[in-house]
């Protein structure tokens, strides 16, 4: 990923190997047409995420209330709450709290908010070691990447990737490329890992306000793993992870697993409540500008998000132009929505990253109307000056010409003409819309005349 590069600039790079761009695309397709499988098996499904995006609305309109009563109800289990308003914020308290118990070596499992906050970097260069457990994002962190997906965060990869990595990083035999070797072998450095850390960090995808508890989806238990086999854990979440009851876990639940890999349920729901004798356990509630897209009306749906990737794999862009094309923590749909939230002028592109077919509308499991919020940021972006020159004047001439019956015609008939006379004029590669696709020939007449001509007979 090339954080000063726009998407369609890393996107071109990422093309560039045909093969890789074409495998991804088929893999993240067989993982949505998987999603649908598991979807249409559960008859209730379309009820569900009605009933899931109502308790998200619902809770969104009564967010201080409900973290409120999730503060005070975690302070009573004996958790430390603490609250961070931004991502330096939350990277402090991390600090503070590893300082007090002078750890060195921290294990975490995956958390989408520790790498929106930039963490791992903060502790290293505090002397921290924080190694990612989750077997993808290990691969990632050894090569120095972000996570491409947020559930899948080593797609962008493939088996020979994975095997030259593990070669160079932790010694594994040069070109051996099989699966159970490479596991066992990543499992092995793991588990290390695991047994001399100090400290576990997790993320969290669900806090339940009527319980203080947490609940963490994983499928490869690391979570447990990390925070049973340490005296402090400090669990990490961004403050729209919330829900109201207990009760509610199950619809979210059936729903999470589904739509991310087609699984009935993720392997591992991990429940946390309390400390261990002998424990501390810390939640850290981070704000980092989501009270600004909760006070945006058309933007708050986002926050409803429970990170499932759905909208991701059915993204005709996502799964053609890959994650890192994004330039940000969360890529896809989603994070073309939650990225300019947080800075308009940065991630101006990413809304544009999408043809707004409304797929990712379609298979998200409470409800958010993806393309539609995608459709209102362009506006709000080009309406606030962060367009780009091009866009705007491009967009100035367009409106000029659709708003003109008789100049639509006459640069119907002129470009017509021009594409059959002289195809290179638009065939070439500083037309944008000629690169990866073929320009369609032009018809020989418009539907206008077309309508005339057969209105007559
Ligand atoms: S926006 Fe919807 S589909 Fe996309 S990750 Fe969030 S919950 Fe899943």
């Amino acid at each position: 990923m090339n954080d000063n590069q726009t998407h369609s600039q890393n996107a071109t790079e990422f093309l560039k190997d045909r093969e890789r761009a074409h495998w991804h695309d088929e893999t993240l397709w067989f993982v949505r047409a998987k999603r649908d499988k598991a979807a249409h098996n559960i008859p209730e499904w379309e009820a569900l995420r009605d009933a899931a995006s109502a308790i998200k609305e619902h809770t969104l309109s009564r967010l201080d209330e409900y973290l409120i009563q999730f503060e005070e109800k975690a302070k009573a289990n004996g958790v430390h709450v603490h609250w961070a308003n931004d991502a330096e914020a939350h990277n402090q308290i991390i600090h503070g709290i590893l300082a007090k118990h002078s750890a060195k070596n921290v294990v975490k499992s995956k958390s989408m908010l520790t790498e929106e906050c930039g963490l791992n970097f903060y502790l290293r260069d505090k002397g921290i070691e924080v190694v990612d457990t989750d077997l993808g994002e290990y691969i990632v962190q050894l090569r120095e990447e972000h996570p491409s997906h947020i559930v899948l965060p080593a797609i962008h990869l493939k088996k020979e990737d994975v095997s030259n990595t593990f070669h160079q990083h932790i010694g594994t035999e040069k070109g051996n490329k099989d699966e159970v070797y490479l596991t066992r072998s990543a499992r092995k450095v793991l588990r290390q890992k695991f047994l001399s850390a100090d400290a576990a960090i997790t993320g969290v995808n669900f806090a339940i306000a009527e319980t203080g508890g947490i609940v963490v989806c994983t499928n490869e238990g690391n979570a447990d793993l990390g925070v049973h086999a340490n005296k402090v854990h400090i669990a990490c979440m961004g403050f729209e992870k919330i829900i109201p009851k207990a009760e509610h876990l199950g619809i979210f639940l059936r729903l999470l697993a589904r739509s991310a890999t087609g699984q009935p349920v993720t392997t591992y729901s991990s429940h946390f409540h309390r400390p261990q004798k002998g424990q501390e356990m810390h939640i850290v509630i981070v704000n980092n500008g989501r009270t600004n897209q909760l006070g945006r009306e058309e933007f708050r749906g986002s926050l409803k998000c429970i990170r499932c990737a759905a909208c991701f794999n059915t993204c005709p862009v996502y799964r053609r132009s890959g994650g890192h094309s994004y330039h940000t923590a969360i890529a896809g749909p989603i994070g073309s929505i939650l990225a300019p939230n947080i800075d308009m002028k940065q991630y101006a592109d990413l809304p544009f990253a999408s043809t707004l077919c409304g797929s990712c509308s379609n298979v998200c499991p409470v409800k958010i109307n993806i393309h539609e919020q995608l459709w209102s940021w362009r506006q709000k972006l080009m309406s606030e000056g962060y367009g780009g020159f091009a866009k705007k004047a491009s967009m100035k001439m367009m409106a000029g010409v659709l708003g003109s019956p008789s100049v639509f015609k006459i640069s119907g008939k002129l470009g017509r003409t021009a594409m059959r006379l002289m195809p290179f004029a638009v065939n070439n590669n500083l037309n944008p819309w000629y690169k990866g696709r073929e320009m369609p020939e032009p018809p020989k007449e418009s539907f206008r005349e077309w309508y005339k001509k057969n209105k007559k007979a």
